[in-house]
């Protein structure tokens, strides 16, 4: 499954936001795999095309396709010097494909704050640190096992260590590998070393109620992703995890009320679906409608073989009515009939929306 790892000082809402996001609405039963540790959460992701698909359809089941959020607790200054749970929660990091860093742009007397006032550069310069001295402690071990093997002339190995070389002091600084002007080749170069810096990163902007405009604090979060080409999402965890206890019909009202058109943690789930480069298909059988998730790129064996590896393996055809074709035309005889229904082959990409069908060799 795809991850996005949860992070932030203690105190900024990151317990609010992970209760929030795991008490979402999701169907326990239908996900009798996913009960792994407290700390990991599987979120359902929010896309109202599948109540349209079913409305078509009419299925006995509807499901979702899910993101897994982890809550990574325990970030102190010092971690990468191994204080605290800092090891611990450096290696819980380094599993996770994305990071939701979460900053603290409210005030509040009853909530103390860590380091005894509420200053947003300064707390994201802090994780931003420990990150940057456990990647820099990364590049120093492999500098030193390179020098040898560059002597043999390996060209590979010159080239590797020529980064290396090129981001030690950057990383010396405590700033993030994602703004240390690497092309995608590089990145290519670098990925087995699993650097935390590169890891896509979104900064969740946990603002009060009336926090979302003329928020400096916000303002300042901005910035700081501007300069590193990062994302932010502003949100109010305090009212997502009131949003998150209600029944359907409550949380309409309650968003009607607040003039929302959606609670914001869907704009949090989104966010790391982005993040992380992914998308969505479909299949809608009788018996289920149900969305998986691809990489964008991914090929229809390869979005088969999210479903189960003998789809993959055992291939021949993907049947395909792109999503707007279904819904226009009332279904798959609807899409055949007006020339819409696609049987394509394994070169085929997915498209984000697509209806599919596999055909396969058992
Ligand atoms: P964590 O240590 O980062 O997990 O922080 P928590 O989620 O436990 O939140 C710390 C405190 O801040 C709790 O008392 C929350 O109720 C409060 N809190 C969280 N989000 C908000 C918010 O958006 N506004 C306000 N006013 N308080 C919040």
């Amino acid at each position: 499954g795809f991850n996005c790892g949860i992070v932030g000082l203690p105190n900024v809402g990151k317990s609010t936001l992970f209760n929030a996001l795991t008490k979402s609405g999701i169907d326990a039963e239908n996900f009798p795999f996913c009960t792994i540790e407290p700390n990991v959460g599987i979120v359902p992701m929010p896309d109202p095309r599948l109540d349209r698909l079913a409305e078509i359809v009419k299925p006995e089941k509807v499901i979702p396709t899910t993101m897994e959020f982890v809550d990574i607790a325990g970030l102190v200054a010092g971690a990468s010097k191994g204080e605290g749970l800092g090891n611990q929660f450096l290696a819980n990091i380094r599993e996770t494909q994305a990071i939701a860093h979460v900053v603290r742009c409210f005030d509040n007397d009853n909530v103390i704050h860590v380091a005894n006032e509420v200053d947003p550069r300064a707390d994201i310069e802090t994780i931003n640190l420990e990150l940057a001295l456990a990647d820099l402690d990364t590049v120093d071990r492999a500098i030193q096992r390179l020098v040898r093997v560059v002597k043999g002339g390996d060209k590979e190995a010159i080239a590797t260590k020529a980064i290396l070389d090129r981001i030690q002091p950057h990383l010396a600084e405590g700033q993030p590998l994602r703004s240390a002007g690497l092309d995608d080749d590089e990145k290519r170069q670098l990925k087995s070393f699993g650097f935390l810096t590169l890891k896509p990163t979104m900064y969740i902007a946990n603002v009060n109620e009336d926090g979302f405009d003329d928020n400096p604090y916000l303002e300042t979060v901005k910035t700081i992703a501007a300069e590193e080409g990062a994302v932010v999402v502003p949100v109010c965890n305090q009212i997502e995890a009131e949003i998150a206890e209600l029944d359907d019909e409550e949380r309409a009202m309650f968003l009607d009320e607040m003039g929302m058109e959606e609670p914001g943690l869907d704009r949090v789930i989104r966010a790391g679906y982005e993040l992380l480069g992914l998308q969505t298909y479909f299949t809608a059988g009788v018996k289920e409608v149900r969305a998986w998730t691809v990489k964008v790129g991914a090929t229809a064996p390869e979005g088969a073989g999210v479903i189960h590896t003998d789809f993959q393996k055992g291939f021949i055809r993907a049947e395909v009515v792109a999503y707007d074709d279904f819904v226009s035309l009332g279904g798959e005889q609807g899409a055949k009939d007006a020339g819409k229904w696609r049987l394509e082959g394994k070169d085929y990409v997915l498209k984000d929306g697509d209806v599919v069908h596999f055909r396969f060799n058992v």
